[in-house]
């Protein structure tokens, strides 16, 4: 386990995601992890589906923020709630986008992620490179983690403080 500070810069699919396996595999503990998002846990995600007006998702059961493919749909038949997995002709399910939301929700409260979030927008960052430069892709993700970049943030009403530590851009 890492002793380092580690923000997530964005909280939605991919944010959420990343933290859930941080945790789960032991690699940072939550004292030393949060996810920093000026509106909350996949608010922008639910905003943008709410615009267009959109049911059900195009992506079949198995892509959402837990990392058991099969959790969503545990989660609707433990709730009697299959009738919002619509049937495809292709294979695969798609989710009701009530059902997939509800599903993330109980998926956050479950690893406890609100009490991660910071509400704040990433204004910049300063990457100061650690280690050789390297092309293959594993090498620049871990590359990534370990920069240690300079994060000016600005608060709601509080200060602009700045934060060091290494950080993940996940989605902003
Ligand atoms: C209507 C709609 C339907 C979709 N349906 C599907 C589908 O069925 N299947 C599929 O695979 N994909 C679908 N997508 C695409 C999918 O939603 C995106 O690929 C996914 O949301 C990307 O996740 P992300 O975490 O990278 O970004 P987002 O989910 O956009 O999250 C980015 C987060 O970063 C935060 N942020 C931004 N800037 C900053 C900053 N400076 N500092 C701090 N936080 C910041 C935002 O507030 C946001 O919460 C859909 C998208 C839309 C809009």
């Amino acid at each position: 386990m890492t002793d380092t500070e580690v923000t997530i810069i964005g909280g939605g699919v991919h944010g959420t995601h990343l933290a859930i396996r941080l945790l789960n595999a032991g690699i940072v503990d939550r004292k030393r992890l949060r996810i920093c998002d000026p509106d909350g846990l996949l608010a922008n995600l639910r905003r943008q589906c709410q615009q267009c007006g959109m049911t059900e998702f195009r992506s079949p059961l198995v892509h959402h923020i837990a990392i058991d493919p099969f959790s969503l749909r545990a989660f609707a038949r433990e709730r009697d709630r299959t009738d919002e997995l619509i049937p495809t002709d292709t294979g695969g399910d798609r989710p009701t986008v009530s059902l997939f939301f509800d599903h993330a929700e109980w998926v956050c409260e479950k690893h406890n992620l609100e009490s991660l979030v910071e509400s704040t927008r990433a204004l910049s960052a300063e990457v100061e490179r650690e280690g050789e430069e390297s092309d293959s892709p594993e090498q620049a993700n871990v590359k990534l983690i370990n920069s240690r970049p300079t994060l000016s943030k600005r608060r709601r009403g509080i200060g602009n403080p700045s934060v060091r530590g290494r950080f993940v851009v996940s989605g902003c």
